[in-house]
This record gives structure tokens, sequence and C-alpha cells, in this order.
């Protein structure tokens, strides 16, 4: 998905051959009129991505991801550490995802991510979603990978690699949506040492 487009086709833009065989005149003419009818070409033009709107749907806050949500509404990224091997995990889990070991404890990362992988949305699952926007894994410099959004950038300026820093916008009152930026800015020290890599 790195690098890739999930907004439409443009129009016109039909192989002139699928599966290695020509699609007759009639066919294309009509794949055309069913495009040229619905979507206008877009593309990834200059678009500001931006925080969701109330009313999309996200994650439920369980007894299990409360902390995890708490931490948000505070301004805080929380993730789990394996206190028996070290590894960083996410989303929220009982057991460590390395050693099986139910000794996890919640942890603050200092907001610092790399950009992993990205997709862009112009055609959204529904209309509660604001587009386009950016759904993204990073990698946390603590040593775990998160699904998200970014914001506060255009869509040309997304690189591969790029430093980001976690910020957060409420969606209702009391929960926040973590989303992440481009980061320029030096980041606050982690509360917690830098992750070791389990031995499996
Ligand atoms: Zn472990």
């Amino acid at each position: 998905m790195k690098g890739s487009s999930a907004g439409p086709a443009e129009p016109g833009s039909d192989p002139s051959s699928r599966d290695g065989q020509a699609l007759d005149g009639e066919h294309v003419s009509a794949t055309h009129r069913a495009w040229s009818g619905t979507i206008s070409p877009i593309g990834d033009r200059d678009f500001e991505l931006l925080p969701a709107k109330a009313g999309i749907p996200f994650a439920p806050r369980t007894p299990l991801t409360e902390p995890f949500w708490a931490g948000c509404a505070r301004g805080e990224l929380l993730f789990q550490r394996c206190a028996d091997c070290g590894y960083a995990g996410f989303p929220p889990a009982v057991a460590c995802r390395a050693c099986l070991s139910r000794a996890l404890r919640w942890e603050r990362s200092a907001g610092g991510a790399t950009l992993y992988s990205w997709t862009v949305v112009h055609r959204p699952v529904s209309r509660a979603f604001r587009t386009p926007y950016a759904p993204a894994i990073v990698t946390v410099d603590e040593g775990y990978q998160m699904m998200t959004c970014l914001v506060g950038l255009g869509v040309p300026a997304i690189e591969a690699g790029m430093r980001l820093r976690a910020v957060f916008h409420e969606i209702e009152p009391g929960t926040s949506l973590p989303y992440f930026s481009p980061s320029t800015a030096p980041l606050p020290p982690s509360e917690q040492e830098p992750p070791c890599v389990p031995t499996i």
C-alpha cells in the first residue's frame, strides 16, 4: 500500500485488455460512460489532510483499552510493554505477543514516529468520513507500529520514512483520536528506557 492511492482511477484509464483479451468497443464505451457519469478525476492534488468529524466509527472503549483512551484524552500516547521480555505491543492485548506473558505494563510514548506506509482515500466507506484522508502505519520510536491517520499536511508532501509526531483531536466529549503530523521540533524524552528486542 506504500505510496498508493485508493482513489478512483482516472476516467479513460481502463486497460485496453483484461486477462490478455481485448475488450470490445461496446464494453469499453459502457465502462467509460459509467465512470464519467459519477466520478470526476481528482488525483492527489494538494488537499490538506484534516481530522475526522464527529460520527465516524472507531474502536470501542473497553476495560482493556480504557487506559489507552484515557491517555489520548490527556494528549498522551500509551502502549503496553512486557515486563518479562521488553516487547512493545499495540493494540492493547491481554498477553505479550512475543512470549505470552501477562505481565504487561502501560507506558507513555514520547510521540515520535516514522511513516512506514499509507494510502489516500477519496471514496470513503460512509458519508461520515471527510475526504481525502490518509490511513497510515507508523513505526513509533518506542518500538511498535500502529494504524493511524495523517493530518496537517498535503497529500503530495507525504513521504515514506518522514518523521511524525502524535497529535490528538477530540471526536466526541471525553474521547480524542490519535493522529500523526509532520514533526520538525525535537520531542520530549520518553518516560521509559528505549525498547529492548525480545529474544524468541
Ligand atoms: Zn513478553
